[in-house]
């Protein structure tokens, strides 16, 4: 039987990966939906591929369009807006959910996956930076497996016994590439564009992502991110940089071994270990040439020039609404950033004003949390403005 598979975010980065493990491996997956938002032409060009049953457009504008443009001989059925996502991935047909939508917006698809006790192929690091309690507390109670896909919590996964943190763990250490900026000075920092910031040496991936990798505010997330995957506190997460971007993460143990999971930068890897798992397939990807590779090196983060690093520690230590604070501010300040509104160093900057500004109470619902987003939003609006270029 093949697995019916709902890719959420199917024409990102992380998306177009996942399409080409599906391409490879006919004979084991099947896409049942795919959602999209802005780009038609990938989405055209999906439908054609892969005929989908479900594909949902979660933007008015690119609806629109794509109705005028549907092809009359279609057989995937095409809905818009949340909901249908919603009740789409709990159909009981579905076996697994890829969760590749950016940012916050990833985050009622990914719980209602949860509550439907699916298996969640997880790339959507913002929901689990936001919700991680409420996420992990949905998915145990209604037993969803969720297998992690960004690299380093994946590396995590494979290098864990069985994939869990337990007494013979005694840390986890999560690898960065430093980004694009890895060498510039702060007065260099100041001036760089957002092309610049989108160039990722070793990866290719969206672009806020991509502008997150160059702030460092990707390894604070992810730093988050650990925590409520396998269950441990910030202090328990080093961060090291590994600007060749060979080795994924490792896990140290409380014997002085240390396991690490190398391979080539493709998302292809942890999506294809993560789709497959317990068993292995072939992810398309280039085996790593030993004979190739000159040097792995390592250097500690360099806190004063990557801020966000710091920030992320503190909302995570500040628990509670803390890391939404964080989240809703950086998205807000990255898209300014990517307008051409806001410099560079100035990210940083609106995100540390405005995790100021949250309050003491502790997470409790998803009204709640999306309430305290929006409150976030706006006063990182007032910061933004005020910092305009
Ligand atoms: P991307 O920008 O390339 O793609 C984002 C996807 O989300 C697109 O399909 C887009 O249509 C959809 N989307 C955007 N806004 C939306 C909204 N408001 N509602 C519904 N859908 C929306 O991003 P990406 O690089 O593929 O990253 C996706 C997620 O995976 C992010 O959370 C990112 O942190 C994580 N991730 C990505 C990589 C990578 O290599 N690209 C690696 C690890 C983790
Ligand atoms: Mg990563």
């Amino acid at each position: 039987m093949k697995q019916q598979i709902v890719l959420l975010g199917a024409t990102g980065s992380v998306g177009q990966s996942t399409l080409s493990i599906l391409r490879d491996h006919p004979d084991r997956y099947s896409l049942f939906m795919a959602s999209g938002h802005k780009n038609v032409e990938q989405m055209l060009a999906l439908v054609t591929e892969f005929k989908p049953q479900h594909l949902v457009v979660t933007e008015a504008q690119a609806y629109k369009s794509l109705q005028q443009r549907w092809p009359a001989s279609s057989q995937t059925q095409l809905h818009f807006g949340e909901q249908a996502l919603l009740d789409l991935v709990a159909m009981a047909e579905v076996d697994a959910v890829v969760a590749a939508i950016v940012g916050a917006a990833g985050l009622l698809p990914t719980l209602a996956a949860a509550k439907a006790g699916k298996k969640i192929i997880l790339a959507n690091k913002e929901s689990l930076v936001i919700a991680g309690e409420l996420l992990m507390a949905e998915a145990r109670r209604n037993h969803a497996l969720l297998l992690p896909i960004d690299s380093e919590h994946n590396a995590l996964f494979q290098c864990l016994p069985q994939g869990k943190v337990d007494l013979s763990v005694s840390s986890l250490l999560l690898t960065a590439s430093g980004g694009p900026f890895r060498e510039h000075s702060l007065e260099q920092l100041v001036q760089v564009t957002p092309a610049q910031a989108c160039k990722h040496p070793n990866w290719s991936m969206g672009q806020k992502i991509s502008v997150d990798s160059a702030t460092l505010m990707n390894k604070g997330l992810e730093l988050i991110e650990a925590c409520w995957l396998f269950d441990v506190n910030a202090d328990q997460v080093e961060v090291v940089v590994h600007p060749q971007s060979i080795i994924h993460s490792m896990v140290r143990y409380v014997d002085g071994s240390v396991l690490a999971q190398l391979g080539s930068p493709d998302m292809r890897i942890p999506i294809a270990h993560a789709l497959a798992w317990p068993e292995r397939i072939a992810s398309g990807a280039q085996p790593l040439d030993f004979h190739q590779l000159a040097s792995l090196t390592f250097e500690p983060p360099d806190l004063e020039r990557f801020p966000c690093l710091v920030l992320a520690r503190e909302a995570q230590h500040l628990a509670g609404l803390a890391p939404v604070y964080l989240n809703a501010a950086n998205e807000e300040a990255v898209a300014a950033f990517l307008n051409g509104q806001l410099a560079f160093m100035d990210i940083a900057g609106v995100n540390a004003k405005v995790l100021a500004q949250v309050g003491v109470e502790p997470l409790e619902s998803v009204s709640q949390l999306q309430h305290e987003d929006q409150r976030a939003r706006a006063i990182a609006h007032q910061h933004i403005q005020r910092l305009a270029l």
